[in-house]
């Protein structure tokens, strides 16, 4: 064969038989870049808003009610009905044609992200300044949370049963709370010499809300005392109002684009609200599916999902029963149980990419990286795949097919090597009713930090994947 055939041949061969990723940026039309920057810009506003789950709930339910979705049990709701848990969880579904015991197209994500949650006695004083202790939720490096501006989000309920919705340091006009940090000059022994771990620890992630001292020089804790009387005065709070509170100190400011080319997004809580802004809008667009669709947006994931809002609830088989009375199919616990064990599901949360600093704690191979699309794990857990939920060859070869019938980029990725490390989704809570699960959401850099990053292109090939398993028949890829 002559050297330029053979050359071309070669070429040919590869094409057909080798793996290769894609840059979503390569393969988008011009009309596509837009839609990318577009969508972008939405889900940017979606993060400005829904900075705790709580808020996230009211945005999807104010999103769902634009399109048309009704709660699940009023006597209007036709076809698109949502459900809300303790303001903390909620579920939208679109009926679909075939009969519910033939199972439900389900994408899940959560709402809940690492943050610092006030104490239930969280006011004290200190060196004539007043600060407000915390306790820190989810997987944070600690040292990431000092020095930066903190603003306040929660509700709080009072004695005489009243509630009070709090949102302070988001609006340019608000102040801002911080955490401080020990100088350079004295860090040596107290910091240097440590782990990073240790260097900042728990109890020293306490709030500063003040310094003016309360008017009466005899009093006993002036500065505590005038922060009491303000927020008395200006929300007619008691300090035994902070008791039953939940008040979540997050990163303040809005979601930013990151680059010259603004091709990426810098923000706090995109693990997991895009994945979850990217389901919304999926569902939200969708309408006469084949198979009852259904996304979820569950709370307390960053815990391990335990408790009564979480994956591990049973609100899920509680939204599906609503889902059959709304249809007016027969529920008996044999049919629920059916349903959802013939459903199919994506667990919807994001990856670490590849990060270019600190490959070595991740296996090149088999890394998500930013840029290359939507990403599916077939497994998730750590060490020898313990706590892990690992999809059906089967399974994933459904996806694969139906992603690649449909334009989607997509990537493979595990999250770091091995023995490195791990984590795991709420895809093994859902698992154990039987479904077909698989993990598949965007990759982020810096993930859990206060100001995650993620790909504009990334972010619409999620939606874009989410909402073709959503729409589409998936049976005729069985
Ligand atoms: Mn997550
Ligand atoms: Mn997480």
């Amino acid at each position: 064969m002559p050297p330029d055939k053979e050359k071309k041949e070669t070429k040919r061969i590869k094409e057909k038989i080798m793996l290769k990723t894609t840059l979503v940026w390569d393969k988008l039309t011009s009309k596509e870049k837009k839609e990318v920057f577009d969508f972008a810009e939405d889900y940017k506003n979606f993060l400005n808003g829904a900075k705790t789950e709580r808020e996230a709930v009211i945005e999807i339910k104010k999103c769902a009610e634009k399109v048309g979705f009704k709660e699940a049990r009023s006597s209007s709701a036709k076809g698109k009905i949502y459900k809300e848990h303790r303001h903390k969880a909620i579920g939208l579904a679109v009926v679909g044609k075939r009969p519910l015991v033939k199972g439900l197209k389900i994408v899940v994500s959560h709402i809940d992200s690492p943050r610092l949650d006030l104490k239930q006695n969280p006011l004290y004083e200190e060196v004539s300044l007043a600060f407000l202790k915390t306790h820190y939720y989810g997987g944070i490096k600690k040292y990431q949370w000092v020095c930066r501006p903190l603003a306040l989000h929660g509700k709080i309920i009072k004695n005489n049963g009243k509630e009070l919705d709090i949102r302070i340091g988001e609006d340019e006009n608000d102040p801002v709370f911080t955490i401080l940090d020990l100088l350079p000059h004295l860090a040596r022994k107290t910091q240097y010499e440590k782990k990073l771990g240790d260097a900042i620890i728990g109890e020293k992630l306490n709030v500063l809300v003040g310094s003016i001292p309360f008017p009466d020089k005899e009093a006993q804790e002036r500065i505590k005392l005038q922060i009491l009387d303000y927020l008395y005065k200006t929300f007619g709070l008691v300090e035994e109002d902070f008791i039953s509170a939940e008040i979540e100190l997050v990163p303040a400011g809005k979601a930013r684009d990151i680059g010259w080319d603004q091709s990426l997004i810098g923000a706090y809580g995109q693990d997991d609200r895009i994945c979850a802004y990217s389901s919304l809008r999926a569902i939200g667009e969708i309408s006469n599916p084949q198979e009852t669709a259904l996304a979820l947006f569950l709370d307390k994931e960053e815990i391990g999902s335990e408790g009564n809002t979480s994956a591990r609830s049973v609100f899920l088989e509680d939204i599906v029963a609503d889902i059959f009375k709304q249809t007016g199919t027969p529920l008996d616990e044999h049919s629920l149980k059916l349903a959802l064990m013939n459903s199919y599901a994506i667990s919807a949360d994001v990856n670490g990419a590849l990060d270019p600093d600190y490959q070595e704690v991740h296996e090149k191979r088999n890394a998500a990286k930013l840029g290359y699309g939507v990403c599916i794990t077939k497994f998730t857990g750590s060490g020898g795949k313990y706590a892990s939920s690992d999809a059906n060859a089967e399974y994933v070869g459904m996806i694969r097919r139906l992603f690649n019938q449909n334009n989607i980029v997509w990537q493979t990725g595990e999250i770091g090597k091995v023995d490195e490390g791990g984590g795991g989704t709420v895809a093994k809570f859902l698992a154990r009713c039987g479904m077909e699960i698989i993990d598949c959401g965007t990759p982020l850099l810096s993930m859990h930090s206060p100001f995650e990053i993620s790909s504009k292109a990334d972010a619409y090939m999620t939606y874009k994947a989410y909402k073709v398993f959503l729409s589409k028949g998936l049976f005729q890829y069985k």
